[in-house]
């Protein structure tokens, strides 16, 4: 029997309405598409309640995502949130938590949405998936192409630390290097898109990564006892984590699992090597213009131009939050300071949010009594020559 409460997709500009069992990318309008779910249905009653008692990967939240009527998880999501009081209190914020999404099956958070993503697209009918990444989403898709059955096509900037090609080979996908960063990759990708039959897997171009992503938001409600965090960190490229998890309070809002009005303030993490929403949150402008010469070794959040600008700025206004870019030069030492003092080796992209932490308890954004939760979004295991070994 059908668990989810998916009803439908919703145009996130137009609003129009499409058909949840169609395989679909945008609207016509060129917007993103959003599920939406009946969360009035008795499917719901008492859910939150009885979700302890379920695995922990994302799949316990099987109500309020897609069904692809086939197992796939590998163990994704669930990743523990660790208190982090050392490294909290050198920064001056004590109540840090780290989520650590290095605990994936595939060492990143990319695993959440393309857990989702491949597997809403093989049950509904692609022959096979492609996408452009700057190295975890390639694994991610790579090995959830394989659990799935479903042929993926990963392209890479020529760049992208060597270890993630081998990877995505193994996994069975068909590698594509290309010249050039994550936008040069996409368009590569588009120009055989069409004739070669694949699906977009492009985050935001399909409506289900997000949904994977989203999950986040539940995790950190369900392991904070239904109380969510004064502040979120997030590194923050394609923006799929943010605007998911924003999508997960006004679900959680919306059933009763958490209190209405008590959203944490969001905080964009970027490298001043490639910071094109801080440079649009600090103009006030509702799109970003593109970064001109990309360049971060926190490679998941060199994304110049990301195609959801509008919606990630959305999400910082909403909550009050604001749009950090720290000192590229200042990573890799930020990484050594969490992993010498916490135990967790972060991703660069993880390590950035560290000094934006600093940056915010100088400029009095975060107070000492505030609970923030960091998002560690990947092992630094894959970036040896990023992190200096
Ligand atoms: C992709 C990626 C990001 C950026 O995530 P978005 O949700 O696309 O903003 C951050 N960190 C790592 C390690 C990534 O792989
Ligand atoms: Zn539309």
């Amino acid at each position: 029997m059908s668990r989810s409460v998916l009803t439908h997709l919703e145009c996130s500009a137009c609003g129009k309405r499409h058909e949840r069992h169609d395989l679909l990318n945008l609207c016509a309008c060129g917007a993103s598409l959003m599920a939406r779910y009946d969360l009035t249905s008795p499917r719901l009653t008492a859910l939150r309640d009885r979700l302890s008692v379920r695995a922990p990967d994302l799949w316990r939240y099987a109500e309020l995502l897609p069904e692809p009527g086939f197992p796939i998880s590998l163990g994704e999501g669930f990743t523990p949130l660790v208190p982090a009081p050392a490294a909290g209190e050198r920064a001056g914020a004590p109540r840090l938590l780290i989520k650590d999404e290095s605990a994936n099956p595939t060492g990143s958070f990319k695993d959440r949405g393309l857990s989702v993503a491949v597997a809403m697209a093989k049950a509904l009918g692609a022959s096979a998936g492609a996408l452009p990444s700057a190295g975890n989403a390639g694994s991610a898709a790579a090995a959830f192409g394989a659990r799935a059955g479903l042929k993926i096509h990963v392209f890479l900037p020529i760049d992208t630390p060597r270890s993630f090609f081998g990877e995505v080979d193994a996994y069975g996908a068909v590698l594509h290097k290309v010249a050039g960063h994550i936008g040069d990759a996409g368009r590569a990708m588009r120009e055989q898109l069409a004739s070669q039959g694949w699906f977009d897997l492009s985050t935001l171009k399909e409506p289900y990564r997000v949904e994977g992503k989203k999950t986040m938001g539940f995790e950190i409600a369900e392991q904070l006892g239904w109380e969510l965090p004064e502040a979120i960190l997030y590194p923050t490229g394609g923006g799929t984590g943010l605007i998911g998890m924003w999508k997960a309070f006004e679900e959680m809002e919306a059933m009763g699992w958490v209190a209405k009005g008590r959203r944490p303030r969001m905080y964009a993490v970027q490298s001043d090597g490639c910071a094109p929403i801080v440079r649009a949150f600090a103009e006030g402008k509702d799109r970003a213009e593109a970064w001109a010469e990309p360049k971060t070794a926190a490679s998941g959040i060199r994304v110049p131009a990301p195609f959801a600008d509008r919606l990630i700025l959305k999400v910082l206004r909403e909550s009050s939050g604001d749009a950090i870019a720290v000192k590229e030069g200042e990573i890799a030492g930020a990484a050594r300071e969490i992993a010498s003092l916490e135990g967790i080796l972060p991703a660069p992209e993880g390590a950035a949010c560290l000094l934006a932490l600093k940056h915010l308890v100088r400029t009095s954004q975060v107070r000492a009594t505030d609970r923030v939760v960091l998002f560690n979004t990947g092992t630094g295991l894959k970036y040896p020559e990023a992190l200096g070994f």
